[in-house]
């Protein structure tokens, strides 16, 4: 347990941004693996399997506990495998203790509202794993690059400045911090695609009947955009990667590899909240031994 923890502990440092300034996309490679090869992908299926083991006794404690929310967040660009980590990441945890949202074009309910509204509603209650797939982090990237959906949203024209990007950086900070102090623990992953990969699986999906309800024409014109939505995600990150809410930047190219991270991060994380359940005071020992008691006389 201690040696996967520690493990865990590796892969989450290797791709951790916690201080944005001077963060570059390019300096991590959609295709590493940290030196593991693929035909060692069997040896990290085995770690993964240990790993949602591990993650399940967390979760268990984090519920009992009952102080603690965690929220993971989780951005990408189409095909990345958003869907799969999740599922397979959470794949031991049960489901009474985890709640996932996705996040899809704002309704007009959402619309009347500050951007963050819509979020604040889906957060984590204590002792459970909340999951946002997508988040209010679309507003400084789809938002950005379509400066058409701002316009959707209804703000007072004189609060939509040259720095609104900059200071909704600024309201996601303060939203991370506040949800920090107040037991939220935030970490957001982006699953850092490469281009051509994307172009291998869009194929794929179009190519495989039954894969085909996942490919949408949509997802083609937002690839026609891609430098545009690397630009607003390498921002994104530079200015709301902090110490209290880490971003995560998995590479994404091998999907095995992508589920071994988040893993990591998700181990690494609830560890780091030293756990552990309730303990019982000497009013509740008694009560329980009067139950046991109780109940080994009923023979009825
Ligand atoms: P999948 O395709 O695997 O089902 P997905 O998250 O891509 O998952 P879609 O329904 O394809 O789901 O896409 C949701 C769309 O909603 C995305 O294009 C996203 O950019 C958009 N969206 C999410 N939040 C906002 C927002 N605040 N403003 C505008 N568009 C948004
Ligand atoms: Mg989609």
């Amino acid at each position: 347990m201690k040696s996967i923890r520690k493990h865990a502990q590796r892969f989450a440092e290797a791709y951790r941004v916690t201080e944005g300034k001077g963060f570059r996309l390019r300096d991590v490679d959609p295709a590493d693996t940290l030196g593991i090869k693929s035909e060692d992908k069997l040896d990290a299926s085995q770690a993964l399997q240990q790993g949602v083991e591990e993650i399940s006794r967390l979760q268990e404690m984090l519920y009992a506990q009952d102080r603690w929310a965690v929220l993971l967040i989780f951005q990408a660009m189409d095909a990345a495998g958003k869907d799969g980590t999740i599922k397979h990441v959470l794949s031991g945890v049960n489901p009474q203790g985890c709640d996932v949202h996705s996040f899809k074009a704002p309704s007009s309910e959402d619309l009347d509202h500050d951007f963050l509204w819509r979020g604040t509603k889906h957060l984590p209650e204590r002792g459970r794993l909340g999951i946002f797939k997508r988040s209010y982090y679309e507003e400084t990237l789809v938002v950005r690059v379509y400066p058409d959906l701002l316009e959707k949203e209804k703000l007072p024209p004189k609060l939509v400045g040259k720095h609104v990007w900059k200071e909704r950086f600024e309201d996601i900070r303060h939203f991370e911090r506040y949800l920090d102090r107040n037991g939220v623990v935030v970490r957001k992953f982006f699953l850092h695609l490469s281009k051509k990969e994307q172009r291998r699986r869009f194929l794929d999906r179009l190519e495989n009947s039954e894969k085909h309800w996942k490919f949408s024409a949509a997802d083609a014109r937002e690839r026609e955009r891609w430098d545009d939505y690397m630009e607003a995600y390498e921002d994104t990150i530079r200015h709301t990667a902090t110490e209290e809410a880490p971003w995560f930047v998995v590479p994404a190219d091998n999907k095995w590899f992508t589920r071994l991270v988040v893993s990591s991060v998700v181990i690494d994380t609830l560890s780091s909240l030293h756990l552990k359940f309730p303990e019982v005071d000497s009013a509740r020992r008694k009560e329980l031994a009067a139950a046991r008691a109780s109940l080994a006389n009923d023979r009825r």
